[in-house]
């Protein structure tokens, strides 16, 4: 199936008499006819649904839709995007490991790598995405266990070298975890390019519509944990609470990673999305395919207009001819990046504030890639926590306007956007 035709069909298939539209399976737990038989579901020796903290059926029809578009082997949807970021590290590494993460990322990844997860032991040594040979060389440590990355940095907009990058992490014999939201699976699929597990906020193009909070991890089944078992003892050697069971011995290649954050993780963390709001994330997978084309067409029309405009000082989208990352962006996204813009008003920080206040059609939100346009001054809102020095770091200049372009008639967002200007 193509990628459109994978929107509607994949993941869920009914059968003769079932519902069409996958069902909502809102039951925290499930009945069995004996305690035998919930024994085995609970060693893994048997597959089925005992507890929603877990697993759920409808929860897993969806995960397996994005898995089926993102071309992995398995997937799991989580709570949010944060939560989704912090299982995929934390599934490998844990305290006294070192992990490298792109400086290019989105600020609240940046803060639970910085902060949150330093607390708990683990160590991160941040790159810059464009960085040489050396310098990538020099990050990684004996305990390293991981590479992170964002195909379109939120809100820097730097588009990610997946394929390097995946070089790199496997010469070291560690897995590439590539967080593809801005991208979606629609115009860029990392598994392709060599990473090995892809991260989303489905808060954003894939739900769509400003309705439900999601994440999602999907395994691209193809690292060998076997072959580099000494780092990765929690997938290659025995889970004690799990009797002994060990992940990529008993569910191979392709379900250990998975199976192990579903069995411990969502066990002992529990950051299940409800079944009701993976329903609505699978309505706006539906469309995604059509929303996205449309988000880029007027992305472009958007920066087109404010690249010639005399207020604006500088404009970045990497689908603008002559945009730092426009040949690497037509490589691994040769129909379309994303929505989302940036750019500075003449006048800096205070102009920047005093357009905004005039925009009529474009709400000033936290959010950022849905159907509605929206926009965002990063440095006094989502990244107010980072100094001015990881902000140009992070490729986020304090004068930095993220407009999120949504899928009305473009031409009503550009008038928004002149009427805005001639006020400033
Ligand atoms: C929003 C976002 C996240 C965090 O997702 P939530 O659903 O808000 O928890 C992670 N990565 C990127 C690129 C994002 O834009």
């Amino acid at each position: 199936m193509k990628k459109e035709t994978k929107c509607i069909q994949a993941g869920y298939t009914p059968k003769n008499g079932e519902p069409r539209m996958i069902p909502i399976i809102q039951s925290t737990t499930f009945k069995y006819d004996t305690s035998e038989d919930m024994g085995k579901l609970f060693d893994l020796e048997a597959s089925g649904y005992f507890y929603t903290r877990l697993q759920n059926p409808t929860n897993d029809y969806v995960a397996a839709k994005i898995a089926a578009l993102e071309g992995g082997s398995a997937a799991i949807l989580t709570s949010s995007g944060q939560a989704a970021t912090f299982f995929s590290v934390f599934n490998l590494a844990g305290a006294g490991d070192h992990v490298i993460a792109s400086t290019a990322i989105y600020g609240g990844s940046f803060n639970l790598f910085n902060v949150t997860m330093r607390k708990m032991g683990i160590d991160f040594t941040f790159v810059d995405p464009d960085c040489s040979d050396e310098e990538l060389e020099a990050a990684f440590k004996p305990n390293t266990k991981a590479v992170f990355g964002e195909t379109i940095a939120n809100p820097a907009l730097i588009v990610f070298d997946i394929e390097r990058f995946a070089k790199a992490a496997h010469a070291h014999g560690v897995p590439l975890i590539i967080d593809n939201t801005f991208a979606t699976p629609i115009h860029c699929r990392p598994i392709e390019w060599g990473a090995d597990i892809v991260t989303h906020s489905t808060t954003k193009y894939m739900d769509g519509h400003d309705a439900t909070v999601g994440g999602c991890i999907v395994d691209s089944g193809n690292f060998d944990w076997m072959a580099h078992a000494d780092k990765f003892p929690g997938l290659c050697t025995p889970d004690d609470s799990y009797h002994g069971i060990t992940y990529a011995e008993k569910f191979g290649k392709e379900g250990a990673y998975i199976t192990k954050c579903t069995a411990q993780l969502m066990r002992d963390l529990g950051a299940i999305p409800s079944p009701m709001n993976c329903y609505m994330l699978n309505l706006g997978l539906e469309s995604l395919a059509v929303r996205i084309q449309r988000h880029c067409e007027n992305a472009q029309k958007v920066a087109e207009f404010l690249s010639g405009h005399e207020k604006i000082s500088w404009v970045n989208y990497p689908g603008l001819e002559g945009n730092k990352y426009y040949e690497r962006a037509k490589k691994y996204m040769p129909d379309g990046t994303c929505g989302v813009i940036s750019f500075g008003v003449k006048g800096g920080r205070s102009a920047a504030e005093e357009f905004m206040k005039h925009l009529k059609l474009a709400i000033v939100a936290t959010h950022v890639a849905d159907a509605h346009t929206c926009v965002l001054h990063p440095a006094s809102s989502t990244h107010r926590q980072m100094t001015d020095e990881e902000l140009i770091a992070g490729g986020v200049a304090p004068d930095l306007v993220r407009f999120s372009v949504g899928i009305e008639n473009v031409d009503d967002i550009i008038e928004d956007l002149a009427q805005a200007l001639e006020n400033v």
